[in-house]
């Protein structure tokens, strides 16, 4: 029982009994349509997360550092481009659902680990994989597989951030070499980042990706201090001064805004099985400390309105559940549509981050302290609601599929 003695305080109790003793909830036996692989390798990243995450992440979240040292566990672990072919990345080759099933677990861990690892991933080594040379390929996607390179991915920009189409950001061909200039903003991974795929637009103002390294003149990746939002990973800008581009590093394959876009799908759809994480996390441990602690002589957990709090979050989570394992297997198929990625990223963040404020709340005022996750997940679902397209923005993507007409402008 949570409670007091002559001897302990609530606070020192809760410390010393303190172990991640996470359970996911699978109401409708959603396991039975997974295949033997899924669960191994979703049981693997459990037990990395409860071992290397769960005991430092909240002292690296209240002070705000990012735990630099697991870019190469992640790597070890195989959480950097899973659905990469094994000819760049040795722990490559699975499918869409195992890839949704380790950003859940991440997730479950803190958000900001889930956005190192799918930055790297669905936008880092997607786009020079699909869009790349093959010595593009060779160069970078190994080093990036097992966490020897970090990336980031500039698309944002301070004047342009739903609207990516404005960008600023450009580059001129000067015969041996491209001239890039312009600015980045909000990117995850930045400061600690040994490579940047960056959009920028050309002279004729068509966009291309280009791959620029943390070493050109020019170039420099200062960090954005003060959020009190996924503190444990590391954002910053992406600045450029006349920087040398060499030409090999332009992405060939791809030009205008669908480059980016197509990273977006990738990257949405790991988040859509991530919020579950967060989501799943929050359920448990509110439930776990309902059934503890007593008020007015029994657990809360017996309260009629806990009850209800409880029961609409399995609700929810149990209805994310589904739409992940279709969504996964859409991918799969490469069936997946920009608009029900939207609906997925949309409902399940939207969800976990109601859920967290619910759970928050049946933790009276411990839910308040770092010695739980809740209020950890909910200050970082709220970047997590705005970045990679608001709440709102992808609403006006399922608006237009609905209708043919766009709303943005
Ligand atoms: C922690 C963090 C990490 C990030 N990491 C990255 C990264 O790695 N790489 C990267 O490129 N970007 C990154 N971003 C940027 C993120 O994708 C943008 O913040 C997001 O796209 C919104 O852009 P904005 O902040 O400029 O808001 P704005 O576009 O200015 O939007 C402000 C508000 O206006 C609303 N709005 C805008 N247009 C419309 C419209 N047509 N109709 C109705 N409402 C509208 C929005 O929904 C929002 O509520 C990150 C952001 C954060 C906070």
């Amino acid at each position: 029982m949570i409670h007091a003695t002559q001897n302990i305080t609530q606070l020192e109790f809760i410390k010393s009994s303190k172990a991640d003793n996470f359970e996911s909830p699978d109401f409708y036996e959603i396991d039975d349509l997974l295949t033997e692989e899924h669960k191994l390798i979703r049981a693997t990243v459990r037990d990395f997360v409860k071992k290397e995450i769960s005991p430092i992440i909240e002292d690296c979240a209240q002070k705000a550092t990012f735990p630099r040292h697991i870019v190469q566990k992640f790597g070890e672990i195989g959480a950097f481009g899973p659905t990469i072919p094994e000819a760049y990345n040795p722990n490559g080759g699975l499918d869409y659902v195992a890839y949704g099933l380790m950003m859940q677990e991440i997730e479950r861990g803190d958000s900001g680990m889930r956005s190192t690892a799918s930055v790297q991933g669905s936008l880092v080594m997607y786009p020079i994989y699909e869009f790349g040379t093959e010595a593009q390929r060779q160069k970078y996607l190994p080093k990036l597989a097992s966490g020897e390179y970090l990336g980031c991915f500039g698309l944002t920009e301070p004047n342009h951030g739903s609207n990516p189409a404005g960008m600023e950001t450009h580059f001129k061909d000067m015969g041996d070499y491209y001239l890039l200039n312009g600015a980045k903003m909000w990117i995850s991974n930045s400061p600690y980042a040994d490579v940047a795929v960056v959009w920028a637009k050309n002279e004729e103002g068509r966009i291309h990706g280009l791959i620029v390294e943390k070493e050109m003149e020019g170039f420099s990746a200062p960090e954005i201090h003060n959020k009190w939002s996924l503190r444990a990973s590391i954002t910053g800008e992406l600045v450029f001064q006349d920087v040398r581009v060499p030409k090999e590093n332009l992405l060939p394959n791809i030009s205008g805004l669908k480059g980016p876009l197509k990273c977006l799908d990738k990257a949405r759809y790991g988040i859509s099985w991530g919020a579950l994480g967060a989501a799943m996390d929050c359920y448990d441990t509110a439930k776990r400390y309902a059934l503890e602690r007593e008020q007015f002589g029994k657990p809360i957990a017996g309260f009629q309105l806990i009850q209800k709090k409880l029961a609409e979050m399995l609700t929810e989570i149990t209805k994310a559940q589904l739409i992940c394992w279709r969504l996964g297997n859409l991918m799969n198929q490469d069936r997946a549509s920009t608009a029900q990625i939207s609906l997925a990223k949309r409902n399940n963040v939207d969800m976990a981050l109601s859920i967290a404020r619910e759970a928050r709340q049946i933790l009276g005022g411990m839910g308040i302290t770092g010695e739980y996750s809740i209020m950890r997940h909910m200050m970082n679902l709220e970047s997590v609601i705005t970045y990679e397209g608001t709440h709102d923005i992808h609403l006006l993507i399922l608006g237009n599929h609905i209708t043919g007409i766009q709303a943005f402008k």
